[in-house]
């Protein structure tokens, strides 16, 4: 399987609940590496800019609000298929429907508070990382 880069993000509620580190420590345990990090407080203008797909969708002045009720952790996580792994280790959008020992089953309250972002391709891997490390300088080893 190739190596890829996805984007991951803690969202402000696994933030709050001081989780970052746990939450690391699955991508860790997983063949997962941290390349680049940092944690922000997103604006609305960033926040609508990275959920723009999403702006036709009812959610999606929720979804805003809550992206920025409080600084984010924002990674590029690096591995063999990294994004459908990441994937895998978050759990489904509905912490209810997520299976047991994923991130979202054991971080998240609601489908709206749910604990972490990933890219859901490669392509949209690209781009939302060119969106928050517009130059990237990565630590692959
Ligand atoms: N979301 C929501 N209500 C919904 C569906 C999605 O608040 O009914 C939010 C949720 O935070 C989710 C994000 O919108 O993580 C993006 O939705 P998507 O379907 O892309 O889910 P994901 O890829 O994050 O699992």
């Amino acid at each position: 399987m190739a190596v890829e880069r996805t984007l991951s993000i803690i969202k402000p509620d696994a933030v709050a609940k001081n989780v970052i580190g746990k939450i690391y420590s699955r991508f860790e345990d997983n063949g997962l590496k941290i390349i680049a990090a940092r944690m922000i407080h997103l604006s609305r203008q960033e926040a609508e800019g990275f959920y723009a797909v999403h702006r036709e969708r009812p959610f999606f002045k929720d979804l805003v609000e809550f992206m920025i009720s409080g600084p984010v952790m924002v990674q590029v996580l690096e591995g063999e298929g990294a994004v459908l792994k990441n994937r895998d280790l978050m759990g489904a959008t509905d912490p209810k429907q997520a299976a047991p020992g994923t991130i979202r089953a054991d971080f998240a309250q609601s489908i709206d508070a749910n604990a972490v972002h990933g890219s859901d391709a490669p392509e949209t891997a690209a781009v939302e990382i060119a969106y928050f490390f517009p130059a990237l300088n990565v630590y692959s080893r």
